[in-house]
């Protein structure tokens, strides 16, 4: 059970999972790092004369995550080519080659059916012994694997990474109700003593505790501005800098998580909750479904609430 982590897959190249990739290398741990195979060409793989099927384009996403890191590194005291420990791939190409690895970290949109099949996908090329974890922001862990095999629910968990990943000390564990506790312990010892993460173990409510909490707070500024015709400067001018958070003002804030996530976190608390007088403050303002129906998701798509530079 005290094996150590030698290799690891990260599934998702977007923000987070980019970004834990990034992290795991950081700390001399090499990484598959896979996502979807593209359903169409960019204007330059076309002029190119590139098909579909040319292995530049199905890897694009995680090579194109593994390019905008090597920009990115955030310290000097981490090694240039800690992104030469990062391998990109495709799910469809490439799935099969976590059997090799010791830690499965699925880090895909925050959606329960996307992450439940993706899992069963994993589930058939598992190995016992391989940890999967989870890096939802607070989708049940238990529903998530609930048609798996009990020996596999036995190795899953939740590793909550707050974003940036790299930066965030923050690391919340949650257990299923099937998790081995050895595996919980073993998770816990490695995200504290290799990853240098603070951990906190939390219990498989909806959003766990930070995002819990987190998302409420953020929710209810919203309601707050919009009843009160606050603007996003003023808000940001009172929540960032002047209060010693010079990077986590409000909006600035949404802007880094992306606004399609944050619709999705919200809405898993106002589906999930029990007590019906909590439900209003966890409903997400129009304003932002409107926001992402334009395609502004925050900074991965450049224009958010702020426009990026
Ligand atoms: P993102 O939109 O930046 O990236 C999601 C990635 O998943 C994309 O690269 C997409 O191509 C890939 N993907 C989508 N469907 C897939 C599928 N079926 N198979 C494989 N890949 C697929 O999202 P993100 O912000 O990185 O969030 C990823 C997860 O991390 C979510 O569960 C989210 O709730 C959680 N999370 C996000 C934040 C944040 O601040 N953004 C913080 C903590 C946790």
């Amino acid at each position: 059970m005290n094996k150590s982590i030698r290799k690891a897959a990260v599934i998702g190249s977007g923000i987070m999972g980019s970004g834990i990739a990034a992290h795991l290398a950081n700390v001399g741990i090499p990484c598959l790092l896979l996502d979807m195979v593209p359903k169409e060409l960019t204007a330059e793989e076309d002029k190119k004369g590139y098909t579909l099927e040319h292995p530049a384009v199905r890897n694009r996403l995680a090579t194109g995550a593994i390019a905008r890191l090597r920009k990115t590194n955030p310290s000097p005291l981490y090694d240039d080519d800690f992104a030469d420990r990062i391998t990109p791939g495709n799910l469809e190409d490439h799935l099969s080659q976590i059997s090799e690895v010791d830690w499965v970290i699925e880090v895909v949109v925050e959606n329960l059916q996307v992450k439940k099949d993706l899992l069963s996908q994993i589930e058939r090329q598992w190995k016992p012994g391989t940890i999967v974890s989870s890096n939802t922001s607070g989708i049940s862990i238990q529903e998530m694997v609930a048609d798996c095999s009990e020996a596999f629910q036995k190795y899953f968990l939740g590793t909550h990474f707050f974003n940036p990943p790299r930066y965030m000390k923050l690391l919340e564990i949650i257990p299923g109700t099937k998790t081995d506790p050895k595996i919980v312990q073993q998770m816990k010892l490695l995200c504290e003593n290799v990853l240098g993460k603070g951990v906190v173990l939390a219990k498989d409510t909806p959003n766990f505790i930070a995002n819990r909490i987190g998302t409420y707070g953020l929710l209810i500024t919203l309601q707050q501005m919009l009843k009160n015709g606050f603007t996003v400067e003023e808000v940001d001018a009172v929540t960032g800098p002047a209060m010693g958070r010079p990077k986590s003002a409000t909006f600035r804030t949404l802007d880094l998580v992306g606004l399609d996530t944050f619709i999705h976190v919200a809405d898993n608390v106002y589906r999930n909750i029990t007590d019906e007088s909590e439900k209003a403050a966890f409903a997400t303002p129009d304003a932002i479904s409107s926001m992402v129906a334009r395609g502004w998701l925050g900074e991965k798509s450049g224009q958010g609430f702020y426009l990026k530079q």
